[in-house]
């Protein structure tokens, strides 16, 4: 096994002897059949005026890879947009959602059952727009934080007759991290208390400025209730999406997420896909997450058996080994060899991962992290118990430079750190910093499963301190 002086002497046409001799002269004593380590290779390469360049193994099991390929524009066919809604408990997601669900059920399938499979899809004027069906900034941000970016546009519902909630500048704050476009569906404005212009001005004070405003952000007053202008919010769907070109090649093997997936009793393993590129058929061998197998059978969102399904289209799968987990990327195999192949070294790679769980970033590594330009700038959330200090703190946060790198502030509010807080910091690679409030139970849990530091201050300008000496590299180890 490896490379002996035998093989590089064929390389470089030279007799095995002389190599040998080359070798004793720069201290290193080898024999023919020797292998090499890759120090001496390259010594031997250097002496002989060539720059030795590594022949890359490509890592079939390395899943991300296949999402990284440049894909040829002129291969590339519009596609649908992927949409999730988000906003503030009662607003009216999941009404909205049930609505919009309805608009799709055409005249032929008015009788047909639909099915619940994580996402659906809505036919407007000849465009298809694709719905996740689990709303919230949580789900949502927890497929980011697997890997899985497949939102194109946040719908943020705010209730005309509650105004700006907790919830509702938590939900902006995801989108914003994720650098989504948001369009702002004002809510129940059939309601005599509905007052739309009050939650403009609030989320003016978030940066959500309306278009008739002078801002970017496209408002929709809605009432999901009354199925009121919810084609107009359809529209401006396609609007937003006509903008972003959305596109993908249907023509190569499929890749994408996984939106759902559940063990059933009668069908095995089953698996909500997203296609993200290509086509997706029954037969292919695939690798999910750390499973795989082959994909038996599709199903869509109208309980409909199909065989093929292209970019942006959920399809509920069997015929995987074990079920993924939601956020997982899928990748279609040329052979089912292959697949299994990739699928055991990722499972196998999962549980050794497991053991030396991954580094996260944390006061104590900011120095290392940064010195290794592994960030660019230091990403926080800020939570307090009144908005006086919030602000206090934000304000003072940025103003510190370190070499360059700054404090980025991802999402700053009043109230106890909560587990959307630790979502949030564990896939924008954020310290949560708590002024005078603390982690409830959950999020407590969530972070230390997570690995997500949580700092307890009551002090503004330890706060402070601490932040940039631990950027300095001068913050004494915690015991
Ligand atoms: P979610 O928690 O955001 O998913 O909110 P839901 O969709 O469960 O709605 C919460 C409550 O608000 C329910 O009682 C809905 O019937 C009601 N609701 C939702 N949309 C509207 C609306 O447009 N008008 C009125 N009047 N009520 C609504």
């Amino acid at each position: 096994e490896g490379i002996n002086i035998q093989d590089i002497a064929k390389v470089f046409h030279r007799d095995a002897t002389e190599i040998i001799k080359k070798l004793m002269m720069l201290g290193v004593m080898a024999n023919q059949n020797q292998a090499l380590s890759k120090d001496v290779i390259e010594l031997i390469a250097m002496e002989y005026g060539v720059e030795p360049i590594e022949k890359v193994e490509v890592d079939k099991s390395d899943l991300e890879l296949y999402f990284e390929e440049e894909i040829p524009e002129e291969a590339k066919k519009i596609r649908p947009p992927v949409v999730t809604i988000m906003g503030h408990v009662d607003h009216g997601k999941t009404t909205l959602l049930d609505q919009l669900r309805h608009t799709s059920v055409t005249a032929d399938e008015a009788g047909g059952i639909t099915q619940h499979i994580g996402a659906y899809q809505v036919e407007v004027d000849g465009n298809t727009v694709t719905f996740l069906d689990t709303p919230g900034h949580e789900a949502f941000t927890t497929m980011r934080a697997r890997g899985a970016d497949v939102t194109d546009i946040a719908i943020i519902v705010v209730a005309a007759d509650d105004g700006v909630m907790p919830q509702t500048v938590e939900a902006i704050n995801h989108a914003k991290a994720a650098d989504v476009p948001i369009i702002i569906a004002v809510n129940k404005i059939d309601k005599p208390t509905a007052n739309p212009d009050r939650v403009k001005q609030e989320l003016t004070e978030y940066g959500i400025i309306p278009e008739d405003w002078g801002g970017e952000n496209i408002f929709v007053e809605i009432s999901a209730k009354m199925n009121l202008n919810l084609d107009e919010l359809l529209e401006m769907i396609l609007l937003v999406a006509e903008v972003q070109e959305l596109k993908a090649d249907p023509n190569r093997m499929a890749i994408g997420s996984v939106i759902e997936a559940r063990l059933d009793k009668s069908q095995g393993a089953t698996a909500t896909l997203l296609v993200k590129e290509g086509t997706l058929k029954v037969g292919d061998p695939i690798v999910v997450g750390n499973t795989y197998g082959r994909v038996r059978t599709m199903t869509n969102d109208k309980n409909r058996r199909i065989k093929t399904a292209g970019p942006a289209t959920p399809v509920e799968i069997t015929g995987l080994n074990d079920a993924p987990q939601a956020g997982d990327l899928f990748v279609v195999f040329e052979d089912e060899k292959s697949a299994r192949a990739a699928g055991e070294e990722r499972a196998m790679r999962a549980q050794e991962a497991q053991r030396n769980s991954t580094k996260k970033v944390t006061l104590d590594n900011l120095f290392e992290s940064l010195q290794e330009g592994e960030l660019k700038s230091v990403n926080v959330i800020i939570k307090a118990d009144v908005q006086g200090s919030v602000e206090a703190l934000a304000a003072s946060l940025q103003k510190i430079e370190v070499e360059g790198v700054k404090v980025n502030i991802v999402h700053k509010a009043v109230g106890a750190i909560n587990e959307s807080d630790v979502t949030l910091a564990n896939a924008s690679g954020a310290i949560v910093i708590g002024f005078n409030v603390r982690p409830t139970v959950q999020a407590r849990q969530l972070a230390d499963q997570e690995e997500v530091d949580i700092r307890s201050y009551r002090v503004i300008y330890n706060v402070i301190e601490e932040i940039e000496t631990a950027m300095k590299g001068m913050l004494d180890p915690e015991f």
